[in-house]
Order: structure tokens, then sequence, then C-alpha cells
């Protein structure tokens, strides 16, 4: 049930995202209405449905007959699942508490945002090495602010809850340090968050001073800083090592089959985008396993 919501959420974000990767790439405006990129005539509203118009399409333009990227139904079939698998993942009751809901609620929304943006950057990244500051720069700010809401939320729920019982005010200052020590508590991950943002963005940065300019690009500073953001501590360092790990495996694979010679760049945006999913939906099963893995 959850799961199939997040998967017909996740294909409508999925015509999204390749608006957002193509107007990105061929720098035009992200507004107005989607058109035919050969015969430039405007799509109806019912030439819009994800997966849908391009299967009764035959995927060829209703106008000029010329036929469709296959893209556009691989990017919301693949979005489609993976905001369907996200769904399904945080599964929850809603006989809990209705506090808890709310932030159930905006967590998963703060999820599925992190999910559409990294599909984009991946395919810019892919297509053109090109990771675009209208879409991460905007994402960055989003997510900070999303953050923001979310702790504040436990917070100040926190203070009303005490508030409202004889015993629960006993706990609030001035009589207790249970109030500060909690919310001290809650703030703590978005401090950690913001902190790991600046130390991944610092990371890809002192890289490129280091390699001139060979290997990474500024893009990978603002993308490794919104990574830190959104995953934050220690998920997003995990995230990073997979990334270094499962790019030098394919960059191996590029060399020994003759593909790339040594040397050659690489995107390196994919990389982190699939260790960031890896570790969005296995993260806690990822940092276990490193865990066992020294005792
Ligand atoms: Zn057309």
């Amino acid at each position: 049930m959850w799961g199939s919501a997040g998967f017909l959420i996740g294909i409508v974000l999925g015509s999204l995202v390749k608006v957002l990767a193509d107007r990105s790439l061929s720098n035009k405006s992200f507004w107005g209405r989607s058109y035919c990129p050969k015969c430039q005539h405007k799509l109806a509203w019912y030439d819009l449905f994800p997966i849908l118009s391009f299967i009764l399409l035959k995927g060829k333009c209703r106008y000029c007959k010329d036929k469709l990227e296959i893209e556009y139904l691989i990017v919301e079939t693949v979005t489609g699942v993976l905001v369907g698998f996200l769904f399904w993942q945080s599964f929850f009751s809603f006989s809990i508490p209705q506090f808890q809901i709310l932030s159930a609620l905006m967590e998963l929304a703060f999820k599925t945002f992190f999910v559409v943006v990294l599909v984009v950057l991946f395919l810019t990244d892919l297509k053109k090495m090109f990771i675009p500051d209208r879409i991460v720069i905007p994402s960055i700010i989003i997510g900070i602010v999303g953050l923001t809401v979310i702790t504040l939320y436990k917070i100040v729920y926190l203070y009303n809850y005490l508030s409202g019982s004889v015993v629960g005010r006993l706990l609030l200052p001035p009589h207790n340090t249970y109030f500060q020590r909690h919310a001290l508590a809650i703030a703590q991950p978005f401090f950690l968050s913001l902190l790991t943002g600046v130390l991944i963005g610092g990371f890809f940065w002192g890289l490129i001073i280091i390699t001139r300019g060979k290997g990474m690009g500024g893009g990978d500073v603002k993308l490794g800083a919104f990574i830190g953001i959104m995953l934050g501590f220690p998920q997003a360092l995990f995230a990073l090592m997979l990334a270094f790990f499962t790019g030098a495996i394919f960059g191996l694979g590029l060399i020994i089959t003759g593909k790339k010679h040594f040397g050659q760049a690489i995107p390196f945006g994919p990389f982190l985008v699939l260790g960031s999913l890896m570790m969005l939906f296995w993260g806690n099963l990822i940092i276990d396993w490193y865990l066992k893995l020294g005792s």
C-alpha cells in the first residue's frame, strides 16, 4: 500500500526529474509547459501522464510522430521504484502519536526530496559531466531549511508536551535541566549534518587544489556538501567511501577493457549518488557490517 503510493508519487516526480535534468543541460528555463523537443509542440495534459502516456503513444510524439527518448520511460520508472522503496521502507502506522506522524511525514518528504535531486544530478553529471548550480545550490538551501524545521518541530513539541502536565513542568527550567539536555540531544544531529556538509565540501575543495582541477570539479564540492547535510554523520562519510570504492572498481574496469586509459576523467557524481542511495536505504545495515569487520 505505502510502496504503491510511493511508486505513483515517484513516477510523477520522475517526469519532473527528466525536465529538470534536460533543461539544466540545455540551459533553458525551468518554468513553462513541457513541449516536444523535436517539433516544439506544447504537450497537452493527457500527454503528461508518466509512463502511461509513453506507452499509449507507443513512444512517439502525438504531433510530429517523432520517436520520444526511451529515457523518459526509464527515468520515470527508476524514480518510481526508488521512491516506492523509500515509502515501503519508512512504513509507519497511523496509530502512533500525532507528533510522531507529523515528524515521520516530514522526514519522508525530506528523503523523497533527496532522492529526486540525486537522480537529476546523476543524469546531468553522467551525460555532460555537469552538476548545475541552479539545481544544487537551491537544494542545499532547501536541505538546511528542511532540517531546521524538523529539528525545531521536535524541540517545540517536547516543550509543549512537558508544559502540558504538572509532572512535565517540573522537568522544565528552572526546576530541572531535563528539557535542555533533551533539546540538545535533538539538535546535535542537526549540527553534525551541517558540519559533515562543510567537511565533505572542504575535502573535495582540497582535492581540487592538490590535483589542480583534474578529476574533481566545483560541482562535486557542492554535491558533497549537499550529501553531507542530507545524510548527516556518519552516513554521509560512508556514502563517500562507497563512492570512492565503486568509482575505483568501475574506473579500473574501463581501463582493463580498454574503454578509457589511465588519467582520463570519468564523472564522480554518479558514484556519489549511488553511494548516497545505498546509505539512504541500507545505512544501518552497512554501518553495522562495517563495525563488525573491525571487531
Ligand atoms: Zn513532436
